[in-house]
């Protein structure tokens, strides 16, 4: 029996889909709670998915309303833009988020010690969502890397280097000790301005030490957390201690078909054209129709593809008071005729270039906002 609960947020997007997927799957001894935050306003794929991954675990997914909208008749988003009257969410003022999706979560996790599963692919750059409450440790299963920077600073941190000496030495015998010393070694400045340098040497360190043994790695990181509050310290044992697999865009799509849980419909490239020429568009995540992180093609292709939906996009919008999606145009000047094309021009431009340095995926080119994107939304 686990002393910690397992939850697996379930965004609706591809990532989070598969690994639950995966997890299920591979490791049928752990016991997940699956909850996605609904926020009323995906797309009717979104929705579709949750229910065929639901039939596919054989488990609820709780979905997961915020507390004050839940004694409304509205949904979630409609009840908040009313509270805010009317001022939309934004990159710089990020309410959506934080009133349907952390605080939601964090009310469903309670003070129970628990670990996070989080999709953040094996070929993402990103860091991923780390909840700052500490019942809540988060694990990341499609990368090398399974472990959030705070578990690795703290472990790498001077007073601590004895200690990690030791416990390597007693998980990995005596053989690589003088390479891992040579990782340890990597020097992370503290002071401010050099935090570039600091993070880069961070990754430089994790690296060096996961190219050693990631599951011995793996083992090593177990045996320190049993003396810290992080949740994992409660457990025996945990499975992923000796999973060296590392999933990237091609494996999630693979698990989504064969699994027969099948890939959202909005991720299927649609042709357009523009001066004679065709290109191809699609919805690179899940999240609200109407999320202001969505590139202008996006909103191109919801005007086109799922009119209705582009419509009560707009009706949001208050041009008198400058409430607008996006930060210098509003959605009626957005989808002026000679905007539509100079919008699709552009994209054609970017999807050419980007295939002539090899890129095969059209979601390249879209996910490219991935990084300052809404990342407790869309993994
Ligand atoms: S998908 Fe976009 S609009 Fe919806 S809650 Fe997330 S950040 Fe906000």
């Amino acid at each position: 029996m686990s002393k910690v609960r397992h939850v697996l947020g379930i965004s609706g997007g591809k990532d989070s889909a598969a690994m639950a997927i995966y997890l299920r799957d591979k490791y049928p001894e752990l016991e997940f709670d699956y909850y996605c935050c609904d926020t009323g306003k995906e797309l009717d794929e979104t929705y579709q998915l949750i229910d065929n991954l639901e039939s596919y675990l054989g488990k609820k997914i709780k979905r997961l309303i915020a507390h004050e909208a839940e004694k409304s008749n509205e949904n979630p988003f409609d009840y908040f833009y009313k509270v805010f009257k009317g001022y939309l969410p934004s990159p710089q003022a990020r309410w959506c988020t934080n009133m349907m999706k952390l605080q939601p979560f964090e009310r469903y996790v309670g003070t129970a010690p628990t670990v996070s599963y989080v999709g953040i692919r094996g070929d993402e750059s990103r860091e991923g969502y780390v909840s700052k409450k500490e019942n809540i440790q988060s694990i990341f299963p499609f990368r090398r890397n399974i472990w959030s920077e705070d578990v690795w600073k703290k472990f790498f941190a001077n007073e601590n280097e004895e200690k990690a000496l030791d416990i390597f030495s007693t998980v990995n015998g005596a053989s690589d000790l003088d390479r891992f010393k040579n990782a340890l070694s990597i020097e992370i400045p503290k002071d401010f301005n050099e935090r570039v340098l600091a993070q880069k040497n961070l990754h430089k360190k994790i690296d060096s030490s996961l190219d050693l043994s990631i599951a011995g790695m793996n083992k090593v990181i177990f045996e320190f957390l049993k003396d810290t509050n992080y949740s994992l310290s409660l457990e025996d044992d945990f499975p992923l201690l000796e999973n060296e697999d590392v999933l990237v865009r091609d494996d999630i799509f693979k698990i989504l078909e064969e699994s027969g849980v099948g890939v959202p419909g909005y991720y299927n490239k649609i042709e357009y054209e523009v001066d004679g020429k065709k290109g191809e568009y699609a919805r690179s995540r899940s999240g609200c129709f109407f999320c202001f992180f969505q590139q202008k093609i996006e909103w191109v292709w919801l005007y086109e593809q799922h009119p209705d939906l582009f419509e009560q996009a707009k009706h949001y919008e208050n041009l008198d008071e400058f409430f607008t999606w996006n930060q210098h145009e509003s959605l009626d000047e957005l989808t002026e005729p000679s905007r539509i094309e100079q919008i699709k021009r552009e994209h054609l431009n970017r999807t050419g270039r980007e295939k002539s340095k090899g890129s095969k995926f059209l979601l390249d080119i879209l996910d490219d906002t991935e990084e300052e994107s809404c990342i407790s939304c869309f993994v």
